[in-house]
């Protein structure tokens, strides 16, 4: 593995210069046990602990790596294990907010390029649904792709194809088979070198299914990794970075109910920026849609233009993002400030060593 193929780009040079002096290993983090990392290298896939020093000045827990994460190593004298030393700012990520006073925020995977939003095209087919989905992906900062899986249980694949296109204009489709193996190749551009790619969607609608049919025989390995502590095979945990044997990476992210939304308003808008198409149109810039004269909202609501089943999801969404916002705007100052000395830590921390 080189590091190309595991991700790093331009972008992260630029990042680099900072801890270029020091003599770092770079890995990029595959999965997550309760205190233990693996870490893909460019010597292959090791296992590695954060340092005492790490813990010790972590304020957060977002501060930890998680999958997807790039971290500088080092190895250890007495054992196999690597040590993390510090993890590089992060571009992107799927984020949950745990629970507690603060709604901390829970990084869960780092750095994705491209989300599958998964679907199956049988009765589990669901357009509101996937508009969660939709937010989500927007949220996280990668591009949405829409995978409507199990095309073989479906008859009328087009219409499906039509009516999801039409609640995610500009959104990829790509309609699949896992099982027969009908429409996967249409999926093979998104998995160039170095690219990583997130899988999200229900239980059920073949995510995993997915995943193998891409490892081909890599997978069975994958549970019979051997860890290099010598306690023989792992067991391989929920969430995972795979790597892809024809270049690419690939994680499974956890489904809604675990993700759930995070509040930032672009994941809304960009989901449903057709609804911001017809609301700029309304005669009064703080048109809510409500009965007021020259809605285009309400127009295209009653023409059919719009459909009504989308409107109440849109505002369903958006009041439980405003729920979030205002909760969140009470710790929004103090969390750019942190932010930022974070980030200034990380370099300072990065350049100690
Ligand atoms: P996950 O929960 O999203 O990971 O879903 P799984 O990959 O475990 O798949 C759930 C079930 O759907 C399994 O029984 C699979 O065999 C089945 N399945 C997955 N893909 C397809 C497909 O394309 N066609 C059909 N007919 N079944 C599929
Ligand atoms: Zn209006």
């Amino acid at each position: 593995m080189n590091l190309t193929e595991l991700g790093w780009d331009s972008a992260w040079d630029e990042l680099l210069p900072a801890v270029s002096e020091v003599e770092y290993g770079l890995g990029r983090v595959s999965a997550e046990h309760k205190h233990l990392y693996r870490v893909f290298t460019e010597q292959g896939e090791t296992l590695a602990q954060v340092s005492g020093r790490y813990r010790y000045d972590a304020q957060s827990r977002s501060e930890f790596p998680v999958i997807g994460d790039w971290v500088l190593i080092t190895s250890s004298s007495d054992d196999d294990r690597a040590i993390i030393r510090g993890i590089l700012p992060r571009r992107n990520k799927f984020s949950r907010r745990a629970a507690g006073e603060n709604e901390e925020e829970q990084v869960l995977v780092a750095k994705i390029d491209a989300v599958f939003v998964v679907s199956s095209l049988n009765r589990d087919f669901n357009l509101r649904r996937m508009e969660r989905y939709l937010v989500l992906a927007w949220e996280s900062g990668g591009n949405p792709v829409i995978v409507l899986n199990k095309a073989d249980l479906c008859e009328d694949v087009y219409s499906k194809v039509a009516e999801i296109s039409s609640i995610a204009p500009g959104v990829p489709v790509h309609a699949i088979s896992c099982e027969t193996g009908q429409g996967v190749d249409q999926l093979t551009p998104y998995f160039g070198t170095g690219k990583t790619v997130a899988l999200l969607g229900s239980s059920g609608v073949g995510k995993s299914t997915q995943l193998n049919c891409l490892l081909g025989e890599a997978v069975k390995r994958t549970g019979t990794v051997r860890s290099q502590d010598g306690r023989g095979r792992h067991t391989t945990t929920h969430r995972q970075m795979h790597l892809l044997p024809q270049g690419g990476l690939v994680i499974d992210t956890p489904g809604l109910r675990e993700l759930g939304l995070w509040g930032s308003d672009e994941g809304i808008s960009s989901t449903f920026d057709d609804i911001d198409w017809y609301s700029v149109r309304c005669r009064f810039a703080d048109c809510r849609h409500q009965g007021e004269p020259g809605c285009a909202v309400k127009e295209a609501l009653d023409s059919g233009e719009l459909d009504w089943a989308r409107y109440r999801s849109y505002l369903k969404l958006q009041k439980e993002m405003a729920y979030i916002s205002r909760r969140e705007n009470l710790f929004e100052a103090l969390e750019e400030k942190a932010k930022w000395k974070q980030i200034h830590k990380e370099i300072k921390r990065i350049k100690k060593r």
